[in-house]
């Protein structure tokens, strides 16, 4: 059957983001709000919706050919042996996290390099375990698979090795952060090498419309109108631009409009420099879509 069968979180930190993403790619499907399998409407990809944890196992099984899953989960469970093969086709940019060291605020633990011997606990010990051997640090690590945070006040363990966006957590429990080990977010893991033919091609046309998607995140249409003779300098300071249109304005010969799309991120810094350079009626607009 020709059809891609895509794994997701069903409820969490990811999902949204995910069926967001997935659904901008042009993707429609026929969802219920029990079931685990959404099937794909106008296009041939379907969903399977799961715990975050399934899905690498999931694509090493073959149940799914793509998965949307943080990193931190996919390189865990690819460095407990280096026999199974991911691999990461894009970074997408969200469920952005830190796989961070922490240890009690009175520790006498300063550095990575007073790890050596000491207890960690986490939830990701393949993962820590093999980033802190790469700082040669050889540690004992104490697998827990939630509130690892506790784990130092309880004494199972001197330090922990868990995920961090804002801090709170580690705060609220008497925990510094000692070292970051890993940043993660979330990305597409598959087997390009076990996909049939045809399903590759499809693979092709969803990875060109996802390009599309991704980049158009970032990127920006900008307008304004510049002296004719600073056309030159004004390209320069557009981030990420490649080729503006130039239009002549029939009020002012000296002026003309300039268009472009700036594909990297545009800050109130480059829109300053611009006015500097001579620009005025600069307008920046979100793009929905990119293609070619
Ligand atoms: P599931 O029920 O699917 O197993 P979960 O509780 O394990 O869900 P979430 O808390 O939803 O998972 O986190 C999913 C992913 O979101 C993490 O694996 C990580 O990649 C990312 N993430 C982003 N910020 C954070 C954070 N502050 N803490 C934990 N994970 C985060
Ligand atoms: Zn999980």
């Amino acid at each position: 059957m020709n059809r891609i069968r895509i794994a997701i979180q069903r409820s969490g930190r990811l999902s949204e983001r995910s069926l967001d993403l997935l659904q901008r790619c042009g993707l429609r499907f026929a969802r219920s709000k029990d079931k685990l399998y959404w099937y794909g409407q106008d296009f041939p990809v379907d969903l399977l919706l799961v715990r975050d944890d399934d899905i690498p196992r999931i694509l090493l099984d073959g149940v799914c050919d793509l998965g949307i899953v943080g990193q931190n989960i996919a390189l865990e469970v690819l460095r407990e042996d280096d026999d199974r093969e991911l691999q990461e086709l894009r970074e997408l940019g969200f469920g952005r996290c830190r796989l961070s060291i922490a240890v009690p605020e009175q520790s006498e633990i300063k550095s990575i390099a007073d790890l050596e011997g000491c207890r960690i606990a986490t939830s990701y010990p393949a993962l820590t375990n093999s980033l802190l051997g790469e700082q040669g640090v050889k540690a004992e690590m104490v697998k827990l698979s939630g509130s690892v945070e506790i784990a130092p006040g309880l004494g199972t363990a001197d330090a922990i090795s868990d995920l961090v966006s804002t801090g709170t957590t580690l705060r609220a429990n008497h925990l510094t952060e000692l070292d970051v080990l890993f940043e993660s977010t979330a990305a597409l893991y598959g087997q390009m090498n076990r996909l049939p033919d045809e399903k590759r091609l499809l693979l092709e046309r969803l990875l060109a419309r996802l390009d599309g998607v991704l980049q158009a995140a970032e990127s920006k249409y900008v307008m304004l109108h510049a002296p004719r003779d600073a056309v030159e300098e004004i390209t320069r300071l557009l981030p990420g631009a490649e080729h503006p249109s130039l239009m002549n304005l029939e009020s002012d010969p000296d002026r003309v409009a300039l268009h472009a799309v700036c594909r990297e991120a545009l800050f109130w810094e480059h829109l300053e420099s611009l006015k500097n350079a001579g620009a005025s009626a600069i307008l920046v607009m979100p793009v929905e879509k990119m293609l070619g």
